[in-house]
C-alpha cells in the first residue's frame, strides 16, 4: 500500500493522459498511437523506450488487423512489464542480499549529492538489521561533512557501527578499514558510502578503482554490488546520471528514490530498459519501510490498478 500511495502522482499523470488519448475512440489507430507516444514521453519513459513500446503495439495492430482501445491498458501493461528488470525472488527474503554468498556481502553505494544516497544506506541498514543481518557502514564519501555526519547519525539510530575518518580523508582508506572491520566482526553486510560527486569521470573512476583494489585485499569478490542511487523525481536527469556513472564504473544495481511526490515515476521503466541493470530498490517515502525491494509486477500493478 505504501507503494500504491508512493506512485499515486505518477499514476494520476499517466492515466489522465492515457484516458484522453482514447476518448471517443474504439480502435487503436495512428492517431491514438501518436498521442500515446506523447503520453509516454511526457511520463518520463524516455524517447528510446517509448519508441520501442509504440513499435511493439504497431506490430500487434498490424498482426491482428484490429486493436480495440479497451485492450490498450492490458497491452501496455504487458509491454511495460517486459521492459522492467525482474529481481530474483530468492533475494527478496533478505532484502536483496542473496543467500549462499560468502559473508560479508560488500555493497558499494554511488550517486551524486542530494539523490538520497545516505538516506538509502540508512534505510537499507535498518531493513537488513530487521532481517537479523549484521551490518557495518563506512563513511567513504569524505568530501562533504554532512554526508559523514548523517551516516554516523543513521548508524546510531539503527544501531550499527560506522567506520569514519572524518572529512577530507582518503576514501579508499575508510573503505579498507570498513571491510576489515566487517571481516573481523563477521558482518553479513558491509555498506560503503562513496563518491558523491561526478565533477570528472576520470576522478570518479580512479577513486572507485582504488576503493575496489584495497577492499579486495580482504574480500577478493568485493564489491558484490555497486549500487547506483538515482533521484526519480528528477526524471530525465536521473537517466543522464545513470549514463555517466555506468561509463565510469560497473554499476550492478540501481536504487531509485523519491518516487513519492513526483509524477515522473515512469523513469523507472526507461532506466530499466536502457541500462539493463536491475532496479533493486525503490524509495517511495521518508520512512524506513518506504524503501522497498523492487518487484516489477507489483510496480506495474500499482500503475494500472
Ligand atoms: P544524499 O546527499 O544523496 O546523501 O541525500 P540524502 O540522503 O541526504 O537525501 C536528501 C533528501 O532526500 C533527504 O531529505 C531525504 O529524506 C530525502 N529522501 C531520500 N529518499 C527519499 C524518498 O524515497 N522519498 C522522499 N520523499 N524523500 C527521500
Amino acid at each position: 500500500e505504501s507503494l500504491d500511495k508512493g506512485l499515486e502522482k505518477t499514476k494520476e499523470n499517466f492515466f489522465t493522459k492515457l484516458g484522453r488519448t482514447v476518448v471517443g475512440k474504439s480502435e487503436v489507430d495512428e492517431e491514438v498511437l501518436d498521442e500515446l507516444e506523447e503520453v509516454l514521453i511526457s511520463s518520463d519513459l524516455g524517447v528510446g523506450t517509448t519508441v520501442k513500446i509504440i513499435e511493439r503495439i504497431e506490430e500487434r495492430v498490424a498482426r491482428d488487423k484490429y486493436l480495440g482501445t479497451q485492450e490498450l491498458d492490458k497491452i501496455l501493461r504487458e509491454e511495460i512489464a517486459a521492459l522492467l528488470s525482474e529481481n530474483n525472488t530468492e533475494d527478496l527474503k533478505d532484502f536483496g542480499i542473496p543467500s549462499g554468498v560468502k559473508r560479508p556481502y560488500v555493497l558499494l553505494v554511488v550517486g551524486v549529492n542530494g539523490v538520497g544516497k545516505t538516506t538509502t544506506i540508512g534505510k537499507l541498514s535498518a531493513q537488513f538489521k530487521n532481517k537479523g543481518l549484521n551490518v557495518v557502514l563506512g563513511a567513504a564519501d569524505t568530501f562533504r561533512a554532512a554526508a559523514v555526519d548523517q551516516l554516523i547519525m543513521w548508524g546510531e539510530r539503527v544501531g550499527v557501527p560506522v567506520v569514519s575518518h572524518g572529512m577530507n580523508t582518503d576514501p579508499a582508506s575508510v573503505a579498507f578499514d570498513t571491510v576489515k572491520k566487517g571481516v573481523e566482526e563477521n558482518a553479513d553486510v558491509v555498506i560503503i558510502d562513496t563518491a558523491g560527486r561526478l565533477h570528472t569521470k576520470v576522478n570518479l573512476m580512479n577513486e572507485l578503482s582504488k576503493i575496489k583494489r584495497v577492499i579486495q585485499k580482504f574480500v577478493p569478490e568485493a564489491p558484490h554490488e555497486v549500487l547506483l542511487v538515482l533521484d526519480g523525481s528528477t526524471g530525465q536527469n536521473a537517466l543522464i546520471q545513470a549514463r555517466e556513472f555506468t561509463k565510469a564504473t560497473d554499476v550492478t544495481a540501481l536504487a531509485i528514490t523519491k518516487l513519492d511526490g513526483t509524477a515522473k515515476g515512469g523513469v523507472v521503466i526507461g532506466i530499466s530498459d536502457e541500462f539493463k541493470i536491475p532496479v533493486k530498490y525503490i524509495g517511495v517515502g521518508e520512512k524506513v519501510e518506504d524503501l522497498q525491494v523492487f518487484n516489477k509486477m507489483e510496480f506495474v500493478d500499482s500503475l494500472f490498478n
